[in-house]
């Protein structure tokens, strides 16, 4: 028996090294390089929304991607009065969910130039995301046929910009695959993609009662779902900050026990120690702080290298991070593309002046000038502890250590209270094995990267401020999303 559920097979995804897939990518996307795409609350009712806004290309302002009309409170208020648990017996649930991921394969043309142009994602990431979506369908489906429990009633599902169409289909499909009706919320930066992915759920069969989609902002939409009694529970995933408050006020308006499945930040390291492969090391520091702009909750932010191999790791480093193109996310020789939004640039601008006034930033490249572009930067810190909260882009902090100095390392990284990724170059077992046994975090990845979990074999999420668990992708999610959630028994 498979070890994370019943046997099924993850999306073979496209070959960007194969010619004839990325000629097929090409093909498929161009038609929608000037697509105008729309999103609008999809309820099971008549609609007044708010007059249409346009949605920007954060890579260039000039590209109107499309425009979406927000819904309305009273859209919410219709919203939450159809909505209607999904009451089709689970093989048959499992069976539309497994039609949506085959559709979204076939359409992979569309999605691909959305998350390019509305997320900013360069192709590989794109590539990563849709194979993401898809297997979390499939996963859940298959997972729900074999879970005899009813569902809870209807979840508000509200997601993240950063995985637009990944996390966004892993809440809904969740809930969706146990039978519960779902209100979606998707991130006000990324409508449209979820627009399109809600159109593709109902034409595989989900009923409009059972998924109705409200783009729009947190007080409209979000603030409505979560202090509302009719919903039994909220799938969160974004700010720490953020999950506080959904706790507040969902501890006043809704029943005691209602569940909150939230995924929230991270402040992850990674240690590199004197007997790591010095060019594996490299290579998986630029993809862990910098893929995605460095735009993922389980990004690296801190790096820890060992004293006497420092100087020439970081002169390996920069030169590295020197080759990284920065541009269009649509250019297939683009590394980094634009960060989400102005907001989060002018963030980055004072913190980086700050490092800079005292002499600590070790490398950053010009950015373009149009378009929201950060360059990937390397701030010198004496440790973890310099960082009171998560960095969300492409910003790289780092930090030395001493062999004998690695249990307070361990110590300073528990002590942020964060706990999501951790990542650890090293050839000495022990070493490896007393690190996990330490480190307080969901995610620990050994002589790798540490971004992309996969469903089903390496369940996703933190603890501490990083989140409540379940992990996504993993045994124990879909439970929580049912009445009676599984006591596991080992063995
Ligand atoms: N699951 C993603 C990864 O492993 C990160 C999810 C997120 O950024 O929220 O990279």
């Amino acid at each position: 028996p498979a070890l994370f559920g019943p046997e099924r097979r993850n999306s073979r995804g496209w070959d960007l090294a194969h010619a004839p897939d990325l000629a097929m990518i090409e093909a498929a996307r161009a038609p929608h390089r000037a697509t105008r795409f729309e999103a609008a609350p999809l309820i099971a009712g008549s609609t007044a929304p708010d007059a249409a806004a346009p949605v920007l290309n954060p890579a260039d302002p000039a590209d109107i991607v499309g425009h979406v009309r927000p819904a309305s409170a009273a859209d919410v208020e219709t919203a939450l009065a159809t909505a209607r648990p999904w009451t089709a017996p689970p093989a048959e649930r499992a069976a539309i969910l497994r039609r949506a991921a085959d559709l979204y394969e076939d359409h992979f043309g569309a999605i691909f130039a959305l998350l390019a142009r509305e997320a900013g994602k360069c192709l590989p990431d794109a590539v990563g995301e849709l194979r993401e979506a898809v297997d979390f369908l499939r996963y859940y489906a298959a997972q729900a046929e074999t879970l005899d429990a009813p569902p809870r009633g209807l979840f508000a599902c509200i997601s993240p910009w950063n995985f637009p169409l990944a996390i966004f289909t892993g809440q809904i499909s969740a809930a969706l695959a146990t039978g519960n009706a779902v209100l979606a919320k998707p991130a006000e930066q990324t409508p449209l993609i979820a627009h399109y992915a809600v159109r593709l759920l109902h034409a595989a069969g989900v009923p409009r009662d059972a998924l109705q989609l409200l783009p729009g902002d947190g007080e409209t939409v979000g603030a409505r779902l979560t202090s509302d009694a009719r919903v039994n529970g909220v799938a969160f995933t974004g700010a720490t900050e953020t999950a506080r408050i959904i706790a507040r006020a969902m501890a006043d308006h809704m029943a005691p026990g209602t569940p909150l499945i939230a995924e929230t930040g991270g402040l992850n390291a990674m240690v590199v120690d004197s007997t790591a492969l010095p060019e594996q090391a490299v290579r998986d520091v630029i993809a862990s702080a910098f893929q995605s702009a460095g735009q993922r909750c389980s990004a690296l932010r801190c790096l820890y290298v060992q004293q006497d191999i420092a100087d020439a790791f970081l002169t390996m480093l920069t030169g590295a991070m020197a080759e990284l193109r920065l541009g269009d996310p649509w250019d297939l020789s683009t590394d980094i593309g634009p960060l989400i939004e102005a907001a989060a640039l002018r963030d980055f601008s004072a913190h980086i002046a700050r490092a800079r006034a005292e002499t600590r930033v070790l490398w950053q490249a010009p950015a373009p000038g149009t378009g929201h572009f950060l360059s990937p930067t390397l701030i010198r810190v004496p440790g973890i502890a310099a960082l009171d909260r998560e960095i969300f882009g492409p910003v790289l902090h780092v930090a030395t250590f001493r062999a004998e100095d690695l249990d307070a390392v361990i110590d300073a990284i528990n002590a942020t209270g964060y706990g999501l990724t951790f990542g650890l170059h090293s050839r000495i077992d022990d070493r490896v094995q007393h690190a996990a046994e330490r480190l307080a975090v969901g995610n620990l990845y050994v002589n790798r990267n540490q971004i992309g979990a996969v469903v089903g074999s390496q369940p996703f999420g933190g603890e501490g401020l990083s989140g409540t668990g379940p992990k996504a992708g993993g045994p124990s999610y879909l439970p929580r999303f049912t009445a009676r959630p599984a006591p596991k028994i080992a063995g």
